[in-house]
């Protein structure tokens, strides 16, 4: 297969990082025959230096002309005084805006490797935390009217029938992929617009035979998170719900440099980046850890590329790493190796074959 990818490296470690994972899609293209081009797309701190604008149309259009867009992170403390509209960040809401990309999907995964960086009881992880969040990205209330008027502040959650059915789809689908259990979370005992949301989830439910639909309100979810995380195979939520739901499941999971994210909208063509900012205090110095960024490219190639076995393999190669005992130092812990960014690259490379 041939696929186009727009690459954002941004800024601090992102050019790092995402070469890595450029390496590693190239490893996966000549193990599995097929051909990934790359067009270079400017963003962040390193377009306003060039253009004077986060995201300049053009370069956006490359995005848009593209099958997927890889991203590395932006911003720094460089362009911390400039304008708002020129922010780095600006860049970043404007790519998802013009992608159109209303599905965040955020995996919370613990890697038995690691099982000790995460604060919840060895007993809880043990049982296993591999869970994603798909997330409503471009509606609810951060998207509702906000106003206030004297000592009175009002924001307005406003969900529809059809930006419902497209998020709970993506759910569905993302539960077929996966083990087939999705878990709809909600506050419909106080909400009009959760009980919006549970009556079409329960409309779509009959169109997905295969999967098991199953209801929780959001404050016994955010303590099932920390009880039972094993419970869950995919959650889907409305936006507000999902933000606090998905930096809560990351948290468990240990460290913010292994965990990636997908963006997707109507299309296959999806935004993928590791979670984590461009951390200015290790860029340059070989340090960063590039799994996350890494484990993007996998989804990417899982999600919009129908390429299951590839993402597999890229994620087996990651977990061989991790069995070699090779940390970055983010990750180090006694009688491991410490590796820097593109010692992990191609040690993760070297792993790489055919699932
Ligand atoms: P950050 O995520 O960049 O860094 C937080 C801490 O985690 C730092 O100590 C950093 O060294 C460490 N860290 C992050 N990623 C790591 C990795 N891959 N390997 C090893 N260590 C890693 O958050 P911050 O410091 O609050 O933000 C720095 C800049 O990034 C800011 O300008 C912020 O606006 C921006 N930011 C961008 C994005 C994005 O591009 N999506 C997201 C969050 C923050």
């Amino acid at each position: 297969m041939v696929k186009n990818i727009a690459v954002i490296r941004g800024d601090g470690i992102g050019p790092e990082i995402v070469d890595q994972a450029i390496k590693v899609l190239d490893k996966v293209a000549e193990v599995y025959g097929h051909t990934f081009n790359y067009t270079d797309v400017d963003m962040g701190g390193c377009a306003v230096d060039k253009y004077g604008d986060p995201l300049p149309e053009s370069e956006l259009n490359k995005c848009l002309q593209s099958d997927s867009v890889l991203l590395g992170a932006v911003g720094g403390d460089k362009w911390n005084s400039v304008p708002g509209n020129m922010r780095p960040e600006k860049g970043l809401l404007r790519l998802r805006a013009g992608m159109g990309v209303y599905s965040n999907n955020r995996p919370a995964k613990i890697w038995r490797q690691l099982a000790d960086a995460s604060p919840l009881k060895k007993s809880i992880v043990d049982n296993g935390i591999d869970f994603i969040i798909v997330r409503e990205l471009i509606g609810g209330i951060y998207f509702g009217e906000h106003k206030t008027e004297g000592d009175v502040a009002t924001d307005i959650l406003v969900y529809s029938e059809a930006e419902i059915e497209r998020i709970g789809r993506i759910g569905f689908e993302t539960a077929k992929k996966r083990n087939k259990k999705l878990c709809s979370v909600e506050k419909s005992n106080v909400l009009d617009s959760s009980r919006l949301w549970k009556k079409v989830m329960h409309r779509l439910a009959s169109e997905y035979p295969d999967v098991e639909l199953s209801d929780m309100l959001v404050d016994n979810c955010a303590m099932q998170i920390v009880k039972n995380p094993a419970q869950f195979d995919v959650i889907v939520t409305e936006n507000m719900f999902g933000d606090i739901l998905s930096d809560e499941a990351s948290q468990i999971t240990g460290s913010i440099g292994m965990i990636p994210s997908s963006s997707l909208g109507a299309t296959s063509c999806g935004l993928y980046e590791p979670i984590h900012g461009s951390a200015p205090d290790i860029a340059g110095q070989d340090m960063a850890n590039p799994i996350g960024t890494i484990l993007s490219a996998a989804m990417m190639l899982r999600f919009s590329f129908d390429m299951p076995a590839e993402a597999d393999a890229i994620e087996n190669a990651v977990s061989a790493y991790l069995d070699d005992g090779y940390r970055t130092a983010d990750i180090m812990s006694d009688g491991m190796k410490l590796v820097g960014c593109k010692q992990c690259g191609e040690l993760i490379i070297s792993n790489l074959k055919k699932a």
